[in-house]
This record gives C-alpha cells, sequence and structure tokens, in this order.
C-alpha cells in the first residue's frame, strides 16, 4: 500500500462501545480466512459478553501454506543487508510507539492486564525493536588467524532458514516480539502461532509489523488453537517445512515441543515454567520486601512466568513481615482494569487457568498447609468492598497466601499460575538458599539483604537463570538474557545479544591466497624448534 493511505480493520457490531475485530491470518502478505473455514472467539478476560476478536481456526493445511510462503520468501529476506532489515524493525518500534495507548487497551480489554502493565508490555516490544534496528548494523563475525601463510579464515553468522513461533498469551506482544524482531533481523523469515487467549491483538502487532515495511511472506500469521494449529506448526518441523521453533508457554508442552526438535536434530528455543523463589533474611529492608513479594506475587494476578511462588522467610523477621504483607495485600483493589487505573490485578485469562487455580486449594490443604486469606472466586456477594466492576463477568479471584508450606511439599513445587504464594520458614541464609533451589524449576529468583557477602553467595549458588538483589522476581529488560534453567528451559535465552545464537548458525570462511594446496590438520609448518636447555646445573 503507497505511504499515506491507511487500511482500515475489519469489524463487526456486537452491541458494545467498541466493536469486534475479524481477525485474519496472514499468509504470503495477505490476509486469509482458514481453509476449513472454523472460527474461535477471543472474549474479554475481563469480560466474557465483550467479543474481542473472532479469529481463524487453523489446520494443518493453513499452517503448512503459511510455511510455504515462509520457505518462499526467505533467500530474498536475507539477501537484505542487516542494516536494511535493521530499518524495518526500528521503523516498528515508530510503528508501535505511535499506537502505543490502543495497543495497550487492546492487552487491557483482551487479557485483563491493568492498563500501566499493558502499556509496560508494548513498551517492551518498542525497547527490543529499536535495540535490534542498531543491531543490524552490528550482526558481527570474526576475522580468524590462520595456521598458514596467505590464508584468511572468516566467520558469519547466517539464518536458520524458517522459524516456528509458538507463544503464550500472558505477554501477547512483549514475548512475541523478543521472537519475531531478532529472528527477522537474522534474516530468518516467520510463522507465528499466537496464543488463542489473544489472537486480536497478535493480528493488531502482525498489521504493525506489515505498516513497518515488512515484505510479503517474511512474517506469516497463523491464529488458532494449541492443539491443532499448535500441532500443526510442530508437524512442519517434522515436514522440514521449519527449521528451527522458538516456544514459550507450559513446561509439559515444552518438553513435546523439545521431543520434536530432538528427533529432527534442532535445537528448539524453550521459555516455560516457573516456581520462583524470594528470600527475605532478617537483615532486609521489610519494607522494600513487602513491595517487592506484594507485586511479584500478585501483580498481573499471578500470571508471569516469574510470578512468586515461594516466600522464603528468616524466622526472626516472619511474623513482622506476614503482618505487613496481608496488610498490604488486604488492601489491594481487584477488579476489571478497563474501568480503572487503580485496579492492581485484573482477572484469570482463561477458563483453564481458573480452573487449576481453584484446584490448588486441595492440594495445598492435603499438603498441611494454612490459608490465611479468603478462598477462591469472587462473586457479588462474597467480594472485596473496593472491587471494581461485576465480578460474574470474568474468573476473578481472591488473593491467597499459605502459610506453614515446607519446600517438599506438592504446593512448593507445582506452578499454579495465579495469585498464589507460599510461606516457607528458614533460619538463615544457607538453609534459605537449599530451599530456593529446591525445586527442579529455575527460572527468576530473588533475595533482600543489606550483606554485600550474602549477596555474592547468592549469585554463586542460586540455580535460576535470573536473580534480583532487593527487587522483585519479575521485570525484564530488553537487552538482557532472559531465560531459565531445569523445568523452566532448555539454557537457551531470549532478548540482548544472546538471542542472536538462537536465530543463526555460524558460517567458518577459509579464503586461501597461497596459489597451492595447503591443507590444515596435515601440513602445518610451525617452524624449527632447538637444542634443549640443560637444567642440570641447578641440581634438577
Ligand atoms: P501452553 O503451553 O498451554 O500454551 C502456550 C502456547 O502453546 C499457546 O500458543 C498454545 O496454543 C500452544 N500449544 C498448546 N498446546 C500445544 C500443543 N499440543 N502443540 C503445540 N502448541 C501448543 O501455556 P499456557 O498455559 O497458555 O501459558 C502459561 C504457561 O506459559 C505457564 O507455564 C507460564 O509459566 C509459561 N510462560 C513462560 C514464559 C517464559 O518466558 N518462560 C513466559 C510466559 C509464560
Amino acid at each position: 500500500m503507497p505511504p499515506g493511505m491507511t487500511r482500515k480493520l475489519e469489524t463487526k457490531k456486537n452491541g458494545s462501545f467498541v466493536p469486534t475485530v475479524v481477525v485474519h491470518n496472514l499468509i504470503g502478505g495477505e490476509e486469509r480466512a482458514p481453509r476449513a473455514g472454523a472460527e474461535i472467539e477471543s472474549r474479554s478476560a475481563c469480560d466474557q459478553s465483550d467479543l474481542v476478536g473472532i479469529a481463524p481456526a487453523s489446520t494443518l493445511e493453513d499452517v503448512r501454506e503459511a510455511c510455504r510462503a515462509a520457505k518462499g520468501a526467505q533467500r530474498r529476506w536475507a539477501n537484505m543487508p542487516a542494516p536494511a532489515r535493521g530499518e524495518i524493525i526500528g521503523r516498528l518500534g515508530e510503528t508501535l510507539s505511535r499506537h502505543k495507548e490502543t495497543l495497550s487497551r487492546v492487552v487491557c480489554r483482551e487479557i485483563g492486564k491493568p492498563m500501566r502493565e499493558a502499556r509496560g508490555e508494548v513498551q517492551e516490544a518498542i525497547d527490543t525493536a529499536h535495540f535490534f534496528q542498531s543491531e543490524g548494523r552490528r550482526l558481527y563475525g570474526q576475522t580468524v588467524p590462520s595456521e598458514m601463510p596467505n590464508k584468511e579464515l572468516f566467520t558469519y553468522r547466517r539464518p536458520l532458514g524458517v522459524a516456528g513461533l509458538i507463544t503464550a498469551g500472558n505477554f501477547p506482544i512483549a514475548v512475541p516480539s523478543w521472537k519475531i524482531i531478532p529472528a527477522l533481523l537474522c534474516g530468518n523469515t516467520v510463522v507465528w502461532k499466537p496464543s488463542d487467549d489473544a489472537s486480536t491483538i497478535a493480528f493488531l502487532f502482525g498489521r504493525m509489523l506489515e505498516e513497518a515495511g515488512v515484505p510479503p511472506g517474511v512474517l506469516n500469521i497463523v491464529h488458532g488453537t494449541g492443539a491443532v494449529a499448535g500441532q500443526a506448526v510442530l508437524t512442519c518441523v517434522d515436514e522440514r517445512l521449519v527449521d528451527k521453533i522458538s516456544f514459550t508457554g507450559s513446561t509439559a508442552i515444552g518438553r513435546q515441543v523439545g521431543e520434536i526438535c530432538g528427533r529432527n536434530l534442532q535445537v528448539p528455543s524453550l521459555e516455560l515454567g516457573g516456581k520462583n523463589p524470594m528470600i527475605v533474611l532478617r537483615d532486609a529492608d521489610i519494607d522494600l520486601a513487602v513491595d517487592g513479594a506484594l507485586f511479584s506475587g500478585f501483580g498481573t494476578a499471578g500470571q508471569r512466568c516469574t510470578s512468586l511462588a515461594n516466600l522464603i522467610l528468616d524466622k526472626p523477621i516472619k511474623k513482622a513481615f506476614t503482618e505487613k504483607l496481608l496488610a498490604r495485600v488486604n488492601g489491594i483493589c481487584i477488579g476489571n482494569p478497563n474501568l480503572s487505573e487503580d485496579v492492581f490485578y485484573g482477572p484469570l485469562i482463561a477458563e483453564r487457568f481458573f480452573a487449576r487455580f481453584m484446584e490448588h486449594y486441595d492440594m495445598a490443604k492435603k499438603d498441611g498447609a494454612k490459608l490465611i486469606t479468603k478462598e477462591g472466586r469472587i462473586t457479588a456477594a462474597n467480594k472485596p468492598a473496593n472491587f471494581v466492576g461485576d465480578p460474574a463477568s470474568g474468573y476473578y479471584v481472591f488473593p491467597a497466601i499459605w502459610d506453614g508450606v515446607r519446600i517438599d511439599m506438592n504446593i512448593g513445587q507445582t506452578e499454579v499460575f495465579g495469585p498464589t504464594i507460599n510461606l516457607i520458614e528458614v533460619d538463615g541464609f544457607e538453609e534459605a538458599l537449599q530451599v530456593a533451589n529446591g525445586t527442579p524449576y529455575g527460572l527468576s529468583s530473588s533475595i533482600y539483604t543489606q550483606s554485600p557477602q550474602t549477596m555474592l553467595t547468592f549469585k554463586q549458588g542460586i540455580g535460576a537463570g535470573m536473580s534480583s538483589i532487593n527487587n522483585s522476581t519479575s521485570g525484564a529488560e530488553a537487552h538482557l538474557p532472559f531465560g531459565g534453567n531445569g523445568w523452566s528451559g532448555n539454557g537457551t535465552r531470549e532478548s540482548g545479544i544472546w538471542v542472536l545464537d538462537a536465530y543463526t548458525k555460524w558460517h567458518a570462511v577459509n579464503v586461501d591466497l597461497a596459489g597451492k594446496l595447503q591443507l590444515a590438520q596435515i601440513d602445518v609448518d610451525f617452524g624449527q624448534t632447538r637444542e634443549a636447555t640443560d637444567l642440570s646445573a641447578l641440581g634438577g
């Protein structure tokens, strides 16, 4: 479309003030309906009566077509100079900035993130675009000295081909931007299967990428469920239509992704679940730590992979800390974030998260943990005084704090993905560190202490991929590596320069100007040695 022209969204009236967006797949530069014609609804997590988008329920055929379009476009895209690809990525940053407020409103409406978090989410994508714009002017290889004369060695980063990206709905723009932007910058083309919890915002993000100048076929988006469209992307790995998978989601599905990629000898990027610990020691600034625990545990209704799960409290401060935290938790404003910027957390994003949250009560009770907050779903008859909106319109739940938890309990080991934390009492730092490392996960972690020595020992001893000292477990920056160990991932990282390794392979090249065949490992002449030194005069 010529510059200056605008492209309208297709919308449907739905009785509410804001219309429903008709979401299309993006394949080969065209917006398309799914071949099988089936659709999925994306309802607002805040208000299930609000139909935010109607999206294609794509099948294997749609996904194959997207992969073929991506394969067809890849060589040309890779041949575009990296700084020119970077310019397009930079324009994406500007486009997102221009639409930041509107996009944030869609994030808030579709998945129920409070506006300040939704704005932060869009800003993260903007920051990522600006970081990688300049990376297009680096994307460095190396010059390497040769063993032989008249010969030069070089390394180059080469794209992998078609990157299949599968993402979760709790970060519907920020996390996809961590994948799409570096994948494109490195010269790959993309097939993205966004979460069906957030189809509308994914569609709009795709429009922003097109508006920024990403050519047809370079970015393809196939909407749909995980079981069908997500699986189809993985089938395309077996069919050699996809050369790389980057997946963000649950550990259970991540394992399947790892198996499929493994049998195809591909290395996927896996960003999975967490059971993140926070340690508060007796020398900590308690008020600061309460602030950190409140946001880590209950911000985004606990639906962050980096949300706090196990709050490890040093015996001497446990009682005072718990009282302060409880007072703060009881005061937070829960409700529909579309209606008020005071809302601290909104609804659970999807019915399955609600079901799992409700199940966690039984698990914790069976373990012998004690609930010190209110229990269950918020209803019109049983709601906090400052609740905003109609509790029946979404999955709104009370914050949960469990006391008397030990790390070996099921509740200490299982990711719940909702607003719930466990209090675990310990006596001193050594025990705290052991407890913090006591789950199979290793995503984020945090410690509150004033002691530099303890900070150092914590940094050296913690098994997580990310650690905060005197800060909450959540909060990523666009230029710092993001990712986890153990059940939280396979050690690959998103963001910053580190993610370049996920979307490129190294190419080693030698240029021989000697005019004769020189063979490394066979006829290298490292020169003559001289006679040995006799050290016997020294009594040897
Ligand atoms: P999920 O694994 O169910 O879904 C994630 C994505 O995978 C979605 O797009 C989904 O449609 C797709 N999917 C589902 N089943 C699939 C299948 N069989 N084959 C292929 N794709 C499939 O995850 P969720 O429950 O929606 O999201 C919450 C989880 O994501 C939590 O465990 C959370 O910790 C994790 N998460 C991790 C990070 C991180 O960076 N480590 C970030 C956000 C969320």
